[in-house]
């Protein structure tokens, strides 16, 4: 069954610093003190825009160590709650993958966490039977076209959105994440926050072109772009020295994010997959 085309509107709930990597193998009470409390803040402000709205939020279990009221608040409001990874950085080995699992399992358990998001949307084939061993019915750690949906073993894959320019693809294995080979076969990625920073009108367009044609687009968005933290870009300038690239990341996507929601029906990934079935 094609479930009715929605809007699928995911929040990848880490700390500003996490997309570089200069803060990956730090002890983790540095991170938390790097993270200032800008993340327990910023949620209040983002369940008030969402209002009726309803997403997805994959969060990153160190965070809900630091900030436990995190969960309840985004499951009270209505929205899902995902898993992001317990140390957000990159994770491709399948042993690195299950201890990373293992110490964020207790809170997993305890709010019926369903749903994966690999780091960087980058990860390996070995994810799916361990995430189904973990009680998961459901990951999106994939790039690939709007309205993909594959079913490896017990768990759905359902990738983070790519326009595809030249012929559509028809494998899907990890991993599949943004990089040169991936546009160099013709897709787009304007799932990915980096794109809507840098081609938000363009963005906006090939969502409303992809509904209209049944699609569900895949897309996520993180704290630090819709709630701008405190001395913010400044506190990343080295990063983005060193990584240009980064700078999309630090642009505030609030009004985008109230466009969608005025013109575009959404729901959880959850809700999404129960139609699917
Ligand atoms: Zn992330």
């Amino acid at each position: 069954m094609t479930p009715s085309p929605r809007l699928l509107l995911t929040i990848d709930y880490e700390s500003w610093f996490a997309p570089s990597r200069r803060y990956d193998f730090l002890p983790p009470e540095t991170r938390f003190q790097l993270d200032e409390g800008i993340s327990r803040q910023a949620i209040d402000p983002i369940l008030e825009i969402l209002g009726d709205a309803k997403a997805t939020f994959y969060l990153v279990g160190e965070m809900v160590g630091w900030y436990p009221e995190l969960p309840e608040k985004i499951i009270q409001a209505g929205h899902e709650v995902g898993f992001h990874c317990h140390i957000h950085r990159r994770l491709n080995d399948i042993k690195e993958i299950e201890k990373d699992l293992t110490a964020s399992a207790e809170w997993i358990q305890k709010h019926n966490v369903r749903g994966y998001r690999a780091p960087m949307i980058n990860t390996v084939e070995e994810v799916y039977p361990l995430l189904e061993k973990h009680n998961f019915i459901y990951s999106s750690s994939l790039y690939a076209p709007a309205g993909t949906a594959i079913k490896k073993g017990g768990v759905w894959e359902i990738p983070v959105s790519t326009l595809p320019l030249l012929k559509r693809p028809t494998e899907f294995f990890a991993p599949r994440y943004m990089n040169l080979k991936l546009v160099r076969g013709g897709e787009f990625p304007y799932g990915s926050s980096f794109m809507s920073g840098l081609f938000r009108p363009l963005v906006y367009k090939i969502i409303e072109r992809e509904l209209k044609a049944g699609r569900s687009p895949v897309i996520f968005l993180h704290p630090y772009e819709i709630v701008t933290p405190a001395g913010y870009p400044q506190r990343f300038i080295v990063d983005m020295l060193h990584h240009p690239l980064l700078f999309p990341f630090t642009f505030n996507k609030s009004k985008f994010l109230k466009e969608l929601l005025r013109n575009f029906p959404t729901s959880t990934m959850q809700d999404y997959i129960k139609e699917l079935q």
